[in-house]
């Protein structure tokens, strides 16, 4: 997630506000509990923490380099995401022609971004099976702040964990499709480049985008939800921020996907339009958002790895991970599977 110029130590005491209201009854396990069709079970099942963790431990390895914008080592990140789509049989989007939309330098040096390299967004894509037209974006930066002083950034959480789960939720929904029982609409997922230095991969997708965006039915956007912040420390939970900011039924198609799956803590605190730290205009859904295409965004919050070289793969809870994962897979299942396309009722 991009930085907030704000000295640390007040952003410390800045955070401390969140004030949680969601069931306090939340079971450690409650998968037994999953309800949905056949299709949507076995499809969800396949997001797996065992299969985060693997693809982790690589997009968030030292090898990386902390993936700087335009670097080798994000190159060879966005390589290995590509050859793991390839491996699932799961293509770009044609009018695209590859994998890769070119980021060019001089728009992001335009953007404030100097000295930064040409770089790369990365679209996986799986056609719709009765309104292709219609485009549920899922999105997660796959760029870190790099190596500084010797030191790799390698951002497992930020937003390596973000990545890992736009990938498994590819997998998942593939399997669907494998089984006869593919998305209705079409499914864009977007890794967007440039977003620590000013959100400019998702800014460039929704000035160049390659689905028109009034198709564009929502962005689901997943920035860090492998670990927890010292308010929610070992709770089962996760911020949605944005949800009813622009659709009075997106929150509402959240909640009833959470209550069929992992039941967790839907904290929206950051929502209030007075927080200091003003997420919803600090992740690549606010590119989205502001072309009025709705959003939410899922995040744990603020922790003390956060921007820091320690934020690595050890410290990741891969179970609560694989269950934020699952969340978002259930509400994009819900978005792409209903009758018709959810309204933007709200301004
Ligand atoms: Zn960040």
């Amino acid at each position: 997630m991009k930085r907030l110029f704000i000295p640390i130590f007040s952003i410390v005491m800045l955070v401390s506000c969140g004030t949680a209201k969601a069931p306090a009854d939340a079971a450690t396990d409650q998968s037994s509990n999953v309800k949905g069709d056949k299709a949507f079970l076995t499809a969800y099942k396949e997001i797996k923490a065992d299969d985060l963790k693997k693809n982790l431990y690589v997009i968030a390895s030292d090898e990386m380099g902390g993936r700087d914008t335009g670097s080798p080592g994000q190159k060879k990140a966005g390589e290995y995401m590509v050859n793991y789509y390839k491996s699932l049989g799961i293509s770009y989007p044609k009018a695209l022609g590859s994998y890769y939309q070119k980021v060019p330098a001089d728009y992001m040096k335009q953007r404030g971004g100097s000295n930064l390299p040409d770089s790369e967004n990365i679209l996986a894509f799986i056609e719709g099976s009765e309104k292709p037209e219609e485009i549920i974006v899922i999105s997660g930066h796959y760029d870190h702040v790099g190596t500084q002083k010797g030191v790799v950034y390698n951002g497992a959480d930020d937003d390596g964990s973000g990545t890992v789960a736009v990938m498994e939720i590819a997998k998942a929904f593939q399997s669907a499709k494998k089984a006869g029982k593919g998305p209705k609409r079409s499914i864009l997922f977007l890794h967007v480049t440039g977003e620590e230095h000013g959100l400019f991969g998702s800014e460039y997708y929704t000035d160049n985008p390659v689905f028109t965006l009034a198709n564009t039915v929502a962005d689901l956007n997943i920035d860090m939800i492998g670990r927890d912040d010292p308010q929610n420390r070992g709770k089962q939970y996760v911020y949605v921020i944005g949800s009813e900011m622009l659709s009075s039924q997106l929150k509402v198609i959240n909640e009833a996907a959470n209550k069929k799956t992992n039941n967790l803590e839907l904290n929206y605190s950051y929502d209030d339009p007075n927080d200091p730290q003003r997420l919803y205009y600090r992740s690549d859904h606010y590119n989205f958002a502001k072309n009025n295409v709705p959003v939410a965004f899922f995040f744990d919050g603020i922790h003390e790895d956060y921007h820091k070289p320690t934020d690595d793969v050890e410290k990741i809870d891969y179970k609560l991970l694989e269950k934020r994962t699952q969340l978002v897979f259930a509400t994009a299942w819900e978005l792409a599977n209903m009758p018709t396309r959810i309204v933007v009722d709200k301004k």
